[in-house]
């Protein structure tokens, strides 16, 4: 009935809203659920990084749909189930506090349900996603051709990033070419291969130095045994930000040798790259410009809510001559500009640069220096605090600590690392337990805003007690 308005007197939760008039029956619900939601985040402090029990609500729609209040009960179980990122002890991994104004975005987002497939599905959206890559861009110093597309992760990131520089390359009819990494690289190129449809053995590491950082001695010997073999090589990895330890491989050094051997060189960001955008710490990422294509993970420091990844590229055409396919059923895009969908490998996918454009407005510049700075110096603090005659520390320039006893075999650090991460979690303090080298040790991430001094201290106490003299 066009132009109803009236509110339904037994008003009950509707499928969908009403295009016509107020829904006060969502907005109550919203209200209420957003209620909850503040009061899990007020309870983070008292209840500890992990959930203590678990009760799962019933999986099965049932055969009547649920009332409001059911709906908003099932939803409590849930949340009394989940990871407390905002316990200024959860400290083991990538996964900070939710930024304010991104959860908002989010919840926005889903209202919205906009598709970044096309610019008809998102036209506003499409167009602030272009904007913003381009901003990124251009601050971390990027020629002005450069662009970029949001993915749903740094794993994909890190995935269209090496399809572009093997389209590149022209070497996608190569089975035999390969990919040049560290050992220290993340995990997700080794899946990357296998989605490509290659051999593991097209992915080979480099040996890293005692910082942990690429040999550029052992990448050119690796160089010249592939001329050796007749193979090629379509991109060289970079890491920014090693997963157990922050180490920054040699940036500039990298290009220099990329470029005389006419190779892309994509910087895995993931973890390092989100410090190129402040002032203060951008030296630590020294030639992240250079690159052929950045991967960035704005997830993973600054509370972008999940996902929130970037793939920067030098020049933006070369994103839209790898992904390109037409979209018969899509009027064209507006302008110059190509389609989300044909940017990236994914298709239709949300509008996640809502929740990265409306963080970073509310962080300003300033803010953004402050959290970025903030896990440095917390790292520092820490590292400080940490007896080296007991412990032996693997840390960078970054955030991310890692320790181990010294002197400690495998099965010595097995039984250490285990026992500790237990003990700690009894003091509310979650790190994680990776293994380097054949050894395992115990990681901090410095990225919790919430994390102060004297729990850092607390911290570095029961590490000092947790080997015997
Ligand atoms: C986290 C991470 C990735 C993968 O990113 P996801 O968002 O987890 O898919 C890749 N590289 C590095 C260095 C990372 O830390």
């Amino acid at each position: 009935m066009a132009g109803n308005t009236h509110i339904k007197p037994d008003a009950s939760l509707e499928p969908f809203a009403s295009p016509d008039h107020l829904d006060l029956e969502l907005q109550s619900f919203l209200e209420e659920a957003c209620s909850r939601l503040c009061v899990w985040l007020a309870k983070a402090g008292q209840s500890g990084p992990l959930p203590s029990l678990s009760v799962m609500p019933e999986v099965a729609p049932a055969l009547e749909g649920l009332s409001k209040e059911s709906l908003l009960d099932d939803l409590q179980l849930v949340m009394e189930g989940a990871y407390q990122p905002s316990h200024p002890g959860s400290l083991a991994h990538l996964d900070p506090p939710p930024l304010t104004a991104s959860i908002v975005a989010d919840l926005i987002c889903a209202g919205l349900n906009n598709n970044l497939l096309a610019e008809e599905l998102s036209p506003s959206l499409s167009r602030l996603e272009r904007l913003l890559c381009k901003w990124f861009a251009e601050r971390l110093g990027m020629p002005t051709q450069s662009g970029g597309v949001a993915a749903s992760g740094g794993t994909l990131s890190n995935l269209m990033a090496l399809v572009v520089a093997r389209h590149h390359s022209g070497l996608q009819n190569d089975s035999d070419a390969v990919v040049l990494a560290s050992e220290d690289s993340h995990v997700c190129f080794s899946k990357a291969i296998r989605v490509m449809g290659l051999e593991s053995s097209a992915l080979q590491y480099i040996t890293t130095n005692p910082e942990g950082q690429i040999s550029i001695e052992a990448l050119q010997t690796k160089l010249k045994k592939l001329r050796f073999e007749g193979k090629k090589c379509f991109a060289v990895v970079a890491t920014a930000g090693t997963t157990v330890r922050g180490a920054i491989d040699p940036l500039v050094e990298l290009k220099d040798l990329c470029v005389r051997e006419g190779l892309w060189l994509h910087v895995d960001g993931a973890i390092g790259g989100i410090y190129g955008l402040s002032q203060k710490t951008a030296s630590l990422v020294n030639g992240l410009s250079l690159a052929n294509s950045i991967t960035l993970n704005p997830q993973k420091l600054l509370g972008i809510t999940k996902t929130s990844s970037l793939l920067l590229v030098a020049n933006r055409s070369d994103l839209i001559s790898t992904f390109t396919t037409g979209l018969p059923y899509i009027e064209p895009a507006w302008g110059e500009e190509a389609h989300g969908g044909e940017m990236g490998l994914q298709g239709t996918r949300p509008a996640e640069v809502l929740k990265l454009w409306l963080g970073l407005r509310q962080l300003g510049e300033k803010g953004i220096e402050d959290l970025l700075d903030g896990s440095i110096h917390r790292r520092e603090y820490f590292e400080k605090q940490i007896d080296l005659s007991k412990l032996m520390v693997k840390t960078g320039p970054l955030h991310l600590i890692s320790f181990t006893p010294k002197n400690f075999n495998q099965s010595q650090s097995v039984r250490w690392s285990i026992d500790t991460r237990q003990r700690l979690l009894a003091h509310k303090f979650l790190l994680s337990r990776p293994l380097l080298n054949g050894v395992y040790y115990l990681k901090a991430v410095m990225g919790n805003p919430h994390t102060q001094l004297i729990h850092l201290r607390k911290l570095a106490k029961l590490l000092n007690q947790s080997v015997g003299v």
